[in-house]
């Protein structure tokens, strides 16, 4: 039994570092896959065979591709992921608005449809509705039949719970407690992921290689909110629930300012636009943020005049480095990270927020724990979290699906579309 059991683990691993050589670097020979995935000539050869014949693989003559002396020859068979092997939908929840993405299995969307709707507003039970029912939708619209679409997978702004499958607590709701996972398990009978925003875009710029995630690198997202991405040894964490690395809702001042969540103190109260623009303008702490992001104009504006040498315009920057570095401060002292990457929107104030940045982590961590950290910025596009939410869906199916034999995992429930 034991050598059973041994074998089928050694077989799923090739198989799915065959695929993800595949996803990461493309269309490949038999003897270059060999090579990138050190695996010997006769085990390509039975692997590749078997995600052919399971439809996840399949064979392109590319001659274009080969040297002039080459294509003389016999031409070189390269395989590539089958694209029509399952597809993928991913949703963003965000404040007004619902965003879908189709995905092919070689991860390229084929469509993709944005849905604005006041969900602040919204009870947890209508919103759920509602959710099923634009996904239905779009899913008619793409004229993919529902038993191809293998996962829907779920990012969202807030706290969302991986494991209970809702949005416990998120600045898209006034309500908490939004049920995601359930509603539309039962309605399409295809698997359902949940998962917070910030972690979706760390999984995307590990699956893209944006950067070098081999140790600890803690990626931050500067602007309406303020969120992180933690990727501990090449892996993103997410926690017990999903709610791991909620870096805008630890507490920077006891009591303090109000944040969105409903605490006083967050780190968010102070980095976030929403909190810069109460204090550049001088409001009490306790004024509540307002329920929508702020304007990018606005906040362009802000910058603009502390450029210029407003003084409350500057302090606010300068309040929201502090913030954030006392923060990063924390949390070098707590993980020891390699690296700290800043992101978002609000890395276009990195100017006016640096200096109070950095002075807030060498006040608050000793030389020797911070002396070999690098801080580095990355501009993130919009796209990241449908991209990154699409790329975490990829890496599922990928080790849980096809690494261990064909096939979508459920009959989906056909007559929605009847
Ligand atoms: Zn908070």
């Amino acid at each position: 039994m034991r050598g059973k059991a041994d074998s089928d683990l050694v077989r799923r691993q090739n198989r799915r570092v065959v695929l993800e050589a595949l996803r990461f670097d493309g269309p490949a020979p038999r003897v270059e896959l060999g090579r990138k995935t050190g695996l010997s000539p006769a085990t390509i050869t039975s692997i590749t065979m078997q995600l052919i014949q399971d439809g996840a693989v399949i064979e392109l003559d590319d001659i274009a591709s080969l040297s002039d002396g080459a294509k003389r020859g016999r031409p070189t068979v390269l395989l590539g992921l089958n694209p029509d092997a399952a597809f993928t939908v991913a949703v963003k929840i965000s404040i007004g608005m619902l965003e879908f993405a189709l995905a092919d299995f070689a991860g390229i969307i084929r469509e993709r449809v944005e849905v604005p709707i006041a969900t602040y507003e919204m009870l947890p039970e209508i919103f759920s509705r509602r959710l099923v029912s634009e996904t239905q939708r779009f899913i008619v619209s793409t004229r993919v039949d529902l038993n191809q679409i293998a996962q829907i997978n779920v990012a969202a702004q807030g706290v969302a719970d991986t494991r209970s499958g809702l949005i416990a607590w998120s600045p898209a709701f006034k309500e908490r407690g939004v049920p995601v996972v359930g509603p539309l398990e039962e309605a399409f009978n295809i698997p359902c992921t949940l998962a917070n925003d910030a972690n979706m875009i760390a999984e995307g710029l590990i699956a893209r290689r944006k950067l070098d995630f081999s140790g600890t690198t803690a990626a931050v997202f500067l602007g309406y909110g303020i969120g992180m991405g933690l990727v501990i040894d090449g892996a993103v964490y997410h926690g017990a629930t999903g709610a791991g690395a909620e870096f805008g809702h630890m507490n920077h001042v006891p009591s303090g300012a109000l944040c969105r969540c409903g605490r006083a103190g967050c780190l968010e109260a102070y980095a976030s636009d929403y909190g810069i623009l109460r204090s550049a303008k001088n409001l009490p702490d306790n004024t509540p943020p307002p329920p929508h992001a702020v304007d990018s104009q606005v906040m362009a504006e802000l910058e603009a005049a502390a450029r210029g040498g407003d003084k409350d315009a500057i302090a606010a920057f300068q309040k929201a480095g502090r913030a954030i570095g006392f923060g990063l401060a924390r949390m070098i002292a707590l993980l020891n990270p390699d690296r700290i990457v800043l992101a978002g929107a609000g890395t276009r104030a990195l100017d006016l927020i640096e200096p109070s940045l950095r002075a807030a982590i060498d006040e608050g961590v000793v030389a020797e724990l911070r002396n070999n950290l690098k801080i580095e910025t990355l501009p993130v596009g919009k796209d990241m979290i449908i991209g990154g939410t699409i790329d975490a869906g990829m890496r599922r199916l990928d080790s849980e699906v096809y690494a261990i034999g064909p096939a979508l995992p459920v009959e989906a429930k056909k007559e929605l579309l009847a």
